[in-house]
């Protein structure tokens, strides 16, 4: 039996993990930390539950395919419910609600722009088109050569890869609100919508069309799941086990070394971020200079707080965005002049809206987000001066007094990034998915220096977020097994 050790536990890693398993791989993961899911781990605390990093559950199909791939369901593990409204965002002068269909969606639009929703319609029908494609064909593929992205269907859409995201938006919309409303879901892929190609709409039609979702008890519940079946397909999990080395002979992977020991392995697949990942190797064995790591875009780091409040708040939902100040001001703050936002937009999320697991009796479960550049000083000062501008937009918006209700917060930011997951300048989602940094111009799965080493996770492809993430475990795993 053929042996694997696998670099980190995020969802990429036991995404890996499993896909190895089930081929008869002898699997073990180690992690640094003390417990296993990377960026998705979980802080309980006074009886609140957070989410530490993601929250938002899209594209429930890719959860489906995974678990399906192992001939179970999501409902064996966790249970799912569909949120409504989906999210909330507010303005300066308005909120938009996004509900939890088209029919509701068309009629916020109208409210908005007359006539915006049959563009809407046409909108979501392509980005729908494109989200097929994307799904089923290009983000299955891992990322070696520039052919796999020629297909039939992209070969039609060519010009969807060289005009933005923003650009497409524009043509059809007037509303600044219902722009930022449209441009938000390619967020999630790191870069700005000016700098985003329009093909990525397919983010809208996972936004519209098909929801957002929550698993009760929170996304930590689907790491628990991945866990779960990691063990029942044999892998063994290895925490507070930090990789000092990866260890290599005459070009080829020997194992890795943690805790003063080796163990040996045929195959080294490093989920842990790609940059550090290399450093773990000798010099001669790296693919990459720091010259390359330094001239990519990177996704954002953020600014998080994480609340406890002795309160039901009041006009809130379960994720609520805040675009009450220049969307395009702060986008320029995180990736043309990296500083921190002059008047940042935020995103909170309450759970405890929803599912009462999340928050002791009526009080509320709070995470606060800001995106900002990566690689900015951090300081208690910057992270308080922060709270309290965006405590107080918050209480103004939705019109109420919290800041006297809060039991604790605890907070996490760029030092956090790079000492807990040794995140390259303390990023957040890894490597924007730009033009230039799609497929295979993302650092490669596979080492082309050491036979039998291979890397994975958002920092490679097909890029950031959980879905992405979970693909990126099955590709690698494909190619593993291919070269076995
Ligand atoms: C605040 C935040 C909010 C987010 N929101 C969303 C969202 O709403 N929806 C969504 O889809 N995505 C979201 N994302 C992105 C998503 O969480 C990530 O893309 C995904 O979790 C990345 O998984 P990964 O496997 O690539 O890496 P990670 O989760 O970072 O896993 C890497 C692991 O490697 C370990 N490691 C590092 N160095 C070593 C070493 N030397 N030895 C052993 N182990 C090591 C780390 O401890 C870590 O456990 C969010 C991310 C953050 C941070």
């Amino acid at each position: 039996m053929k042996k694997a050790i696998v670099i980190g536990s995020g969802f990429s890693s036991l995404s890996a993990s499993c896909y190895l398993a089930k081929a008869g791989f002898a699997v073990e993961i180690f992690e640094k930390n003390s417990t296993v899911g990377g960026r998705a781990r979980q802080l309980v605390k006074d009886g609140f539950t957070f989410d530490i990093g993601p929250s938002w559950y899209w594209m429930p199909d890719i959860f489906d395919k995974f678990f399906a791939d192992f001939g179970k369901t999501t409902s064996d593990y966790y249970q799912l419910d569909k949120l409504s409204p989906a999210y909330k965002i507010f303005f300066s002068d308005d909120i938009i609600t996004i509900g939890d269909c088209m029919e509701k969606i068309c009629d916020e639009f109208e409210r908005i722009e007359s006539g915006s929703s049959s563009h809407l319609k046409s909108f979501i029908h392509k980005a729908q088109e494109n989200y097929d494609i994307a799904i089923n064909k290009v983000v299955l593929r891992p990322g070696l050569s520039p052919m796999e992205l020629v297909t039939k269907e992209t070969v039609l859409r060519v010009d969807q890869f060289f005009k933005t995201i923003s650009q497409e938006v524009r043509k059809r919309f007037k509303n600044p609100k219902l722009i930022s409303t449209l441009e938000f879901p390619v967020l999630f892929l790191g870069a700005k919508p000016s700098k985003t190609p329009s093909f990525y709409s397919f983010m809208n039609f996972a936004d519209f069309g098909l929801g957002t979702w929550h698993p009760r008890g929170g996304m930590y519940e689907i790491i628990k799941a991945m866990r779960s079946l990691a063990e029942e397909l044999g892998v063994k999990i290895h925490t507070d086990s930090a990789v000092d080395k990866i260890l290599v002979q005459d070009g080829k992977v020997q194992g890795i070394s943690s805790k003063g020991l080796n163990h040996e392995a045929d195959v080294v697949i490093s989920g842990a971020d790609y940059h550090h990942s290399e450093t773990l190797l000798d010099a001669q064995y790296r693919q990459y200079s720091e010259s390359y790591w330094e001239k990519k875009t990177y996704a954002p780091s953020s600014l998080l707080f994480y609340v406890g409040f002795d309160k039901k708040l009041k006009n809130i939902e379960h994720h609520n965005l805040f675009f009450d100040t220049d969307f395009e001001k702060h986008a320029e703050e995180i990736y043309d002049e990296p500083q921190w936002p002059s008047e940042p937009l935020f995103y909170v999320n309450f759970p405890s809206v929803t599912d009462e697991s999340m928050a002791p009796r009526d009080c509320e479960t709070g995470f606060f987000l800001v995106p900002i550049a990566p690689g900015l000083e951090d300081t208690p000062q910057l992270r308080a001066q922060y709270f309290d501008i965006v405590l107080d937009r918050f209480e103004e918006l939705t019109g109420q007094e919290v800041k006297k209700s809060i039991i604790f917060k605890e907070s996490f930011c760029v030092n956090d990034f790079v000492e807990q997951y040794n995140s390259y300048k303390g990023n957040a989602y890894g490597m924007a998915n730009t033009l230039r940094q799609t497929a295979f111009l993302r650092p490669n799965l596979k080492s082309s220096k050491v036979r039998n080493l291979f890397f994975t996770g958002q920092l490679t492809v097909p890029g950031p977020g959980v879905p992405p993430s979970l693909i990126s475990g099955k590709l690698v795993s494909e190619l593993v097994i291919k070269e076995n």
